[in-house]
């Protein structure tokens, strides 16, 4: 056999941090706050019409781009959250969470030659998906503001644009940094698309969890965007359901074809009794999900104002379920040397933000903390954090 089996292409993504840090947490009985799971379900209505789905018959492949009721639920709420109309009847596909919907865009629209431009610190998915459809990424970094807020800088992104530019990777609310791209931001990044041709795939699953003033503006509603946008979202971080994978894609019928023809031939479908109960939550439980997104704007600032006390520079977070913070005040330079030493140190496990960046040595300063989680557990972790100190 050849050696090593795996292709080079995909050689740098063999291990991901998140199964090192929870390896780390299991064995040092820390408490997890590096991998981005709630720790609670979701709306019981909804796993009851799972159930009943499951009961009801609905145990066979559901239809190649999804559930009807499920596109109908997915098209009502885009035209009456955005205003954006998609015809379920062929501008929207059902896919295995919005990670397969980004793989099969990107295996769909890029090949070999073709750059793509990704933001980081990007999900870790990004690059992975990028090699996978062999196509080239360029890599344009959010610029850290002394606000402690994430900007998107649009001159480097224009300065990444090619000639063999062909699409960019725009995730707003943004993991890890919980920045919400403003409506001027996406605005600028909206006229380069089409100032430059490229179709843009939006990564959009935590649209619903943004806080305080901050809104969610889906890239699609911008002129001259919505036939150039693949927007992608998903179920699992809006009611609780990470394990569920039911995410989706709107966009151009055109575009939607393509997306189809990746998708049939990795999944195909997935997720059959899950798509009814998905979308009953859809349509009936948007206010669980209101009262989800006010508690996890406390949860924000419990974590927040506890890893302060802790002694770490913690950044702005105005949506997701992350913080990030900076290990410098406690005597730290390299947040991933602190990350490795947590769980054993204190009994804590949070994730090193460089790892999802090209640029190791200028995000290596940061750590990123999930606040998704049980206030006790917040709690608990804080206190363990003021060992640090
Ligand atoms: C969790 C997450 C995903 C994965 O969504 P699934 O529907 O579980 O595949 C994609 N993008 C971001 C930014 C995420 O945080």
């Amino acid at each position: 056999m050849r050696e090593p089996a795996l292709v080079p292409r995909l050689q740098p993504f063999s291990s991901t941090i998140f199964a090192e840090m929870t390896a780390l947490a299991v064995r040092h009985e820390a408490v997890n706050l590096g991998q981005g799971f709630p720790d609670t379900d979701g709306p019981e209505k909804m796993l009851k019409a799972a159930q009943k789905a499951l009961f009801g018959g609905a145990n066979q492949y559901p239809p190649g781009p999804g559930r009807q009721e499920l596109r109908e639920a997915i098209a009502k709420h885009r035209a009456e959250r955005y205003g954006i109309e998609y015809d379920p009847n062929g501008e929207i596909l059902v896919t295995a969470g919005a990670t397969e919907a980004i793989a099969a865009t990107l295996i769909a629209l890029t090949e070999t030659g073709d750059e793509v431009i990704v933001i980081e610190p990007y999900y870790d998915s990004y690059t992975a998906a990028v090699a996978m459809a062999g196509a080239t990424r360029r890599v344009v970094s959010l610029a850290e503001g002394a606000d402690g807020r994430f900007a998107l800088d649009l001159e480097t992104v224009r300065a990444a644009i090619t000639p063999a530019t062909r699409a960019i990777l725009v995730n707003s609310p943004h993991n890890p940094t919980g920045t919400v791209f403003t409506r001027a931001e996406l605005e600028g990044l909206a006229k380069l698309c089409v100032e430059h041709d490229l179709i843009a795939i939006t990564d959009e699953v935590y649209e619903h969890l943004t806080f305080d003033e901050a809104e969610h503006f889906p890239l699609a509603g911008f002129p001259g965007m919505r036939d150039r946008t693949v927007s992608i979202s998903s179920a699992g971080k809006s009611f609780n359901c990470t394990g569920w994978k039911i995410g989706w894609v709107c966009s151009s019928p055109e575009l939607v074809a393509a997306v189809k023809a990746a998708k049939q031939f990795i999944t195909f479908v997935s997720g059959g009794p899950l798509q009814p109960a998905v979308a009953y939550a859809l349509d009936e439980e948007l206010d669980w999900v209101e009262i989800l997104r006010g508690s996890l704007m406390a949860k924000r600032d419990r974590l927040s104002a506890g890893l302060a006390e802790a002694g770490f520079a913690v950044r702005k977070t105005e949506g997701t379920y992350f913080v990030c913070a900076d290990v410098r005040p406690l005597g730290f330079t390299d947040a991933a040397e602190l990350a490795y030493q947590l769980p054993e140190r204190v009994g804590v496990a949070a994730v090193p933000v460089k790892v999802f960046t090209d640029h190791p040595d200028e995000w290596k300063h940061l750590l990123r903390f999930a606040f998704c989680k049980e206030d006790s557990v917040l709690d608990e972790a804080i206190e363990r954090l003021h060992k640090l100190g």
